[in-house]
């Protein structure tokens, strides 16, 4: 059962779990990956026998399934434990069951490895899988937030390369999510406006970071990016939840996540990253306490001593270079 420690000293909260050192990787140590062998891969169609039964299943029009929802073999939180509710019933050294839901979501039935393989319309109704599966998960009185996110290249620590991403819902909103909460509520008091949306209109004003843009949807490098070419989506329109997408959205937010991936694909070969969906918590009213967007981590580099040792990460390209790059790459 995978267990919950809280850090006594920064209060850094670990979820301890061994079970999935065991997870069957299509990956070896080093770089390079194992030949896509469609026979044996457990999230090809065909070989639904490997996984657990979906919770949640989009058919085509044949009947057969487009997009399928399995738990996690290997899950990092269950929902087989209590789940304690006090927030202070930690102690020093205490731990408790890491509840919650561990889902993963496989994004096509074939052996396609990247989001750039899908049609459009495919990556369209991923995301609005990613929508309903988190209104699923908004509902659940246990659960305040949820993450999803991508893994792509053995470099972000994806296991299976066939196509998919993953969501973790926990009764508690991770820190991340908490230190941006509080900047945007802090900002919100001082100027009387979302953080993000004030954010964006510098972005679009200045233009040196601006990487594309799509109906609703813009991408710049980030400010302050942690790696080369980290990439930011946001929706224009202050919008707290990305569970609250529309139909119509669907479409042109696929269309840039797609523009940007072949962006990022012209200039790191292989393009390994990690795609990390930061949504307000389940049932946040306050409408300027948050705004959703997608950050696009590509992995360039190990995380060293530096970076582990005092958090500090170092970027060998600017963002306003990395803007550039990606613009002049995109035909
Ligand atoms: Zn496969
Ligand atoms: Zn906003
Ligand atoms: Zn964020």
């Amino acid at each position: 059962m995978p267990e919950l420690r809280i850090d006594p000293i920064s209060g850094r909260k670990v979820i301890i779990a061994e079970d999935r050192a065991g997870r069957p990787s299509d990956f070896e140590s080093t770089e390079s990956v194992h030949p896509p062998d469609a026979s044996s891969c457990p999230f090809c169609a065909g070989q639904e026998q490997q996984t657990p039964n979906p919770l949640w299943e989009v058919l085509g029009e044949s009947g057969d399934w487009q997009v399928r929802v399995i738990p996690n073999l290997y899950p990092a939180v269950s929902l087989d434990c209590n789940h304690a509710t006090e927030e202070n019933s930690f102690q020093t050294l205490s731990s408790q069951p890491a509840y919650g839901a561990h889902e993963v979501i496989i994004e096509s039935p074939r052996h396609v490895q990247e989001l750039t393989e899908l049609a459009i319309d495919e990556l369209a109704g991923v995301l609005l899988v990613y929508r309903d599966r988190l209104r699923h998960w908004s509902t659940a009185a246990t659960m305040r937030h949820a993450t999803l996110f991508k893994n792509v290249g053995y470099a972000a620590g994806a296991s299976l390369e066939h196509i998919h991403s993953q969501l973790v819902a926990m009764p508690f909103v991770p820190e991340v999510i908490v230190r941006e909460m509080q900047a945007a509520k802090q900002f919100y008091d001082r100027e009387g406006i979302c953080i993000f949306c004030r954010l964006l209109q510098k972005e679009l004003e200045q233009g040196e970071r601006l990487v594309s843009e799509v109906g609703p949807f813009v991408a710049f490098c980030a400010y302050a990016g942690r790696q080369p070419f980290e990439t930011w989506i946001l929706p224009t329109s202050h919008a707290l939840h990305f569970h609250e997408l529309s139909d119509d959205e669907a479409l042109p937010l696929a269309n840039l996540i797609q523009q940007v991936v072949s962006q990022l694909q012209t200039q790191l070969k292989p393009l390994s990253y990690n795609l990390v969906l930061h949504t307000a918590p389940f049932g946040e009213q306050l409408p300027a306490a948050y705004h959703w967007h997608l950050e696009i981590i590509p992995r360039t580099a190990q995380l060293a001593g530096f970076e582990w040792g005092a958090g500090v990460h170092i970027n060998s390209l600017s963002p306003e270079h990395a803007a550039k790059r990606l613009r002049d790459a995109f035909i």
